[in-house]
């Protein structure tokens, strides 16, 4: 028999299996924990790799717990503020501090034009990146002592596949074992020898430990877990579990044409809209009868200037919509043209979107600020940065931007090694800042080019 989750694989037709597409870090905020909040929603001074733009955190603290409460969806926010002063990585904190169960998409204005499909499908497709359902379901449990692991190794990449042999109370039962199972093996590091859970429907396995005489031990029953005999007599052990998944997993992998491979080479193509109509009317129908939740996420739209006036006409609508996620855009603009059209408005926004969105904003850092997110950086990128080059690059992150200076601690690394120092010193930076151009440097260097190059 299907589970709840399989079906919603194959409401319509195909194969079941599902990839969890996470967000992607971004290395240059990898540093960045959660917003650096207490209980109170007060930003502390540095903390979850968080320093200053404290109005603006708060703010954002707000939007997560409206979130949170489900109150919120359907609405927009905008971070608007000079370049490299903290939108992304606020973002990125928001992201953080709603967990992993809420969906977080992150795209590029730029990229909606950049995709071989039409701008506003590659807007629904992030919209519908963006909405999870976390489907609640009982799934039969099995647990008992690993007894074999045999993985085919010859077969690699999303078609991995083996056998595992697991010994319950009285006897050995051999399974076989999907890439999801395989990856999840790995990932608790099971052996042979150890004792585990298997949830049938989605493949995951949990470690309880080592030896089955040992396994009353670790018995896995809880509240959630009991006994129920099936139909045919058998007695199965069952647990309830939640999956969530995306609007748009399940849209692709129903999705006749593509089937779910498409999830793994990241090029979906057009998805029909009768058959995002037939799946949102089955979610509806799982909402009504308690097995499915929606969970709205989050949206985030970088250098939203660069969409144009019809994209800016769909997010009106996509906003209205009952299966609407929070979208957060991102400015550095001020006055600008709407892309498409003559007018010009702040940030390059419609004046009827930008009546709608609660407008957050970010001010340049103090060089306070500035010298504690260079230090929490070489932390993270293991860098030993001397007192004097902590000095030279906050200095010149003021006369440059944040992000170009914060690209120079790795090169400056490099260049240390070179000569066989372990500390960044003064001279490494002011070697770097003389190889690598910052924007005003490249503007000018293009001014007196003029003539001279081609374009
Ligand atoms: P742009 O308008 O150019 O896109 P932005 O406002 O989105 O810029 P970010 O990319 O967030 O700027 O910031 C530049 C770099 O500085 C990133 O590596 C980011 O993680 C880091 N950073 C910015 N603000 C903070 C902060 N308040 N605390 C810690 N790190 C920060």
């Amino acid at each position: 028999m299907l589970t709840n989750f399989q079906k919603a694989m194959e409401i319509t037709t195909g194969t079941s299996s599902v990839r969890d597409i996470r967000i992607e870090r971004i290395g240059a905020h990898s540093h960045i924990r959660g917003l650096g909040l207490d209980d109170r929603l007060e930003p502390r001074a540095n903390s979850q790799g968080m320093v200053g733009q404290g109005k603006a955190r708060k703010a954002a603290g707000l939007i997560v717990k409206m979130v949170q409460d489900g109150r919120i969806s359907g609405k927009a926010i905008l971070m608007a503020g000079p370049p490299s002063s903290g939108k992304t990585a606020i973002a990125m904190g928001m992201a953080q501090s709603l967990g992993n169960d809420v969906p977080f998409t992150m795209i590029a204005a730029s990229e909606v034009f950049s995709l071989s499909m039409s701008k506003t499908e590659a807007l629904t497709q992030a919209f519908r990146r963006s909405i999870g359902v976390r489907i609640k379901e009982e799934t039969e449990i099995i647990e008992g002592e690993i007894v074999e692991i045999q993985i085919d190794r010859s077969v690699t990449g999303a078609t991995k596949m083996g056998k595992l042999t697991i010994k319950t109370t009285d006897m050995a039962t051999v399974y076989d074992l999907g890439s999801k199972m395989i990856d999840s093996l790995a990932k608790e590091k099971v052996l042979a020898g150890d004792v585990v859970t298997i949830d049938k429907a989605s493949g995951r396995i949990t470690k309880l430990g080592r030896s089955f005489s040992r396994a009353r031990d670790y018995d896995a029953t809880g509240a959630d877990t009991k006994f129920v005999q099936t139909p045919e007599g058998e007695v199965q052990k069952r647990k309830e579990v939640v999956h969530t998944v995306s609007l748009h997993e399940i849209d692709v992998i129903n999705s006749r044409t593509q089937g779910f491979l498409a999830l793994f080479a990241g090029d979906t193509g057009e998805i029909k809209p009768e058959l995002r109509e037939q799946i949102n009317n089955k979610i509806g129908e799982w909402k009504e009868e308690g097995k499915a939740e929606i969970v709205p996420g989050v949206l985030f739209i970088d250098e939203v200037h660069m969409l144009d006036i019809e994209c800016f006409s769909f997010l009106n609508r996509a906003l209205e919509d009952e299966l609407a996620p929070l979208v957060i855009m991102a400015s550095n603009r001020g006055t600008a043209t709407i892309r498409g059209t003559t007018f010009r408005s702040p940030h390059g926004l419609p004046v009827d979107l930008l009546d709608r969105v609660l407008i957050i904003s970010t001010q340049p850092y103090s060089i306070a600020d500035v010298e504690q997110i260079i230090q929490i950086r070489c932390q993270e990128e293991d860098v030993q940065l001397a007192p004097d080059a902590l000095k030279a690059l906050a200095n010149l992150a003021t006369e440059t931007t944040l992000r170009y200076a914060l690209n120079l601690i790795s090169t400056a690394q490099v260049v240390a090694r070179k000569r066989k120092s372990t500390v960044v010193e003064t001279e490494d930076v002011r070697r770097c800042y003389g190889y690598f151009l910052d924007e005003k440097r490249s503007t000018q260097w293009l001014k007196e080019q003029q003539g001279s190059l081609v374009f």
